[in-house]
């Protein structure tokens, strides 16, 4: 059995006993077997000394549970991992920042409990995936969606706190940023309702996320400051159709004015599904050349009103000398069955799995990579920036490589949220340690080089966690340093996710 570092094996025994009595013995889980399903299938240091493994693992049920088990926990010093489904899947799957905790996994706790169709939200448990939702709201007959990220197996809360987002409409694809309220427990077992849920019997919880006073939920987030147990989301009332445009120019420079029309439409509302932003110019295999730049435009809404924003998005477009733009299909909701099997079903609010079978093994591509890990840096939301980062791209790709060609694809542009715009370089890794070993290396070059030009990501595998908290070194780290005061004060022994998004204990703080 693993003993988690620095904690004597008395001391972790006498918590092991704790728990078992706490949760029941059946969820405690120290054979190696068990704590094997806590490795990241993902991990870029697989089967390697710095591969992060978790020492054992406990599944509590309940609130009081989370809490008996977060003070045995405090009182033994022994360091924790929350999880809610734990299929954090390229930025680190279920396995600890910090190697040798133990997995505080609440799958267990998967309870809808509440849909409110009136006032459109649902508040849920850690362990409710989006399949589970989508499940309660379809029996209920509920006629509000949901907001999916690709996988459909993980958690409504984990991929919220980790900073997630899906493929519907604006605002509900940004998963933190559409909750409201939060039940926490600290690091000593105390349980804090956050906005309107401080209030006793509190009738407003999911009607109003500020509450009164200092607004505390943002602390929550890719944090390692409590562990969270309950949450609200907003959902979508279904809306009655989807419209979707296609705007495209042969110019590459035209993507200035064309991202500046996009940022507009965006800013008054106009335009609320998940854009996307293709590169192209590339010679097409049955002859022709593909547009230097294609911006899809998806609408949701009432049916007239779509139309009218389509004809708005459309002067603004076609006011571009050069610039095509083609209407495509208006599909009413609910789909049909048929038009269900040819769309992306996570834009109409369907969890599901496909997107593993996107870079799977397929006749064109016999030998895929195990999995990829993403360096997805923000960059201004300007024409200008996505071109710099396009030849910025080209210019290092050899360089960072080593020379070789190690299946790097990018960049991908991503309008996930209102305003942002993220400029993703996908990296292939496997079970193979010298190729891991040279992405690990393109990877480190490339943070370094974008935060050269004011570039950082907004989200990183753990094991990179470290590596870019240290790009957002404003003011002498000023800001990194504020957190490490806050988790000193809240979790005093560093029981906590310890390591997570770079902020570290105070005994375990390098220089
Ligand atoms: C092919 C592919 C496609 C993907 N597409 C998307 C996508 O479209 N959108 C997207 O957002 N992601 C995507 N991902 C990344 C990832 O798989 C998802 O974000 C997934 O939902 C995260 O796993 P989870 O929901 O099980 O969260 P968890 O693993 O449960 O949680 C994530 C992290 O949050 C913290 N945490 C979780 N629960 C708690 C808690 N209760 N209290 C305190 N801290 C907690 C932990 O540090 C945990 O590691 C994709 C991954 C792959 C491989």
């Amino acid at each position: 059995m693993a003993i988690p570092p620095n904690v004597n094996p008395s001391a972790f025994n006498a918590a092991l006993s704790a728990w078992r009595a706490a949760v029941g013995p059946e969820w405690v889980f120290t054979s190696e077997e068990d704590v094997a399903l806590y490795r990241d299938a993902y991990s870029i240091f697989w089967g390697e000394p710095e591969e992060r493994l978790a020492s054992a693992a406990v599944a509590p049920a309940t609130l009081e549970q989370v809490q008996a088990v977060v003070r045995t926990a405090n009182q033994h010093r022994i360091p924790l991992y929350t999880i809610s489904t734990g299929r954090n899947l390229a930025y680190g799957g279920s396995a600890p920042v910090y190697s040798g905790s133990v997995v505080l996994d609440l799958k267990r706790m998967n309870r809808v409990l509440e849909v409110n169709e009136r006032n459109a939200y649902a508040l849920v448990e850690p362990g409710v995936s989006y399949f589970d939702l989508y499940d309660a709201i379809t029996r209920a007959g509920v006629d509000l969606w949901i907001d999916p990220p690709d996988p459909g197996w993980g958690s409504v809360v984990g991929n919220a706190l980790d900073g997630g987002a899906g493929w519907t409409a604006s605002p509900f694809r940004d998963h933190f940023g559409s909750h409201c309220g939060m039940e926490v427990v600290l690091a000593d077992g105390e349980v804090v309702r956050t906005g309107m849920g401080a209030l006793p019997d509190s009738k407003s919880w999911q009607h109003n996320r500020w509450g009164y006073g200092p607004w505390v939920d943002g602390l929550f987030r890719q944090s390692n400051f409590a562990v969270v147990t309950k949450m609200g989301f907003y959902l979508m009332p279904r809306p009655e159709a989807l419209f979707t445009a296609n705007v495209t120019s042969e110019r590459d420079a035209d993507i200035v004015p064309m991202l500046d029309v996009l940022n507009l439409l965006e800013n008054m509302h106009q335009v609320n599904g998940s854009t996307q932003i293709f590169g192209g110019g590339f010679a097409r295999p049955g002859g022709g050349r593909a547009p230097a730049w294609t911006i899809q435009v998806p609408i949701y809404g009432p049916e007239n009103v779509v139309r009218a924003q389509m004809q708005f998005a459309k002067s603004k477009f076609t006011a571009i000398p050069g610039v095509t733009f083609t209407e495509g299909e208006l599909l009413r909701t609910p789909l049909t069955q048929e038009q269900l099997a040819r769309v992306r079903q996570v834009n109409f609010g369907i969890p599901n799995l496909s997107t593993f079978a996107q870079l799977g093994r397929s006749p064109a591509n016999l030998d895929p990579a195990g999995g990829h890990i993403g360096f997805s840096p923000i960059v201004p939301r300007t024409g200008e920036s996505l071109l710099e980062f396009k030849a910025f791209y080209r210019e290092n790709l050899a360089k960072l490589s080593g020379g070789e060609n190690l299946g790097i694809l990018g960049p991908v542009y991503m309008t996930c949220w209102d305003r942002t715009l993220v400029c993703l370089i996908m990296f292939p890794i496997g079970r193979d340690k010298t190729h891991n070993a040279k992405i690990r290396r393109a990877f480190e070059g490339w943070v370094k080089l974008a935060a050269e030009r004011g570039w950082a990501e907004y989200r990183a595998p753990t094991v990179y966690q470290d590596l870019i908290a240290r790009t957002y070194s404003y003011n002498n780290n000023s800001l990194l340093r504020l957190r490490e005061t806050i988790k000193d004060a809240v979790d005093p022994n560093g029981i906590l996710s310890p390591g997570r998004y770079g902020v570290w204990p105070k005994h375990l703080r390098k220089a």
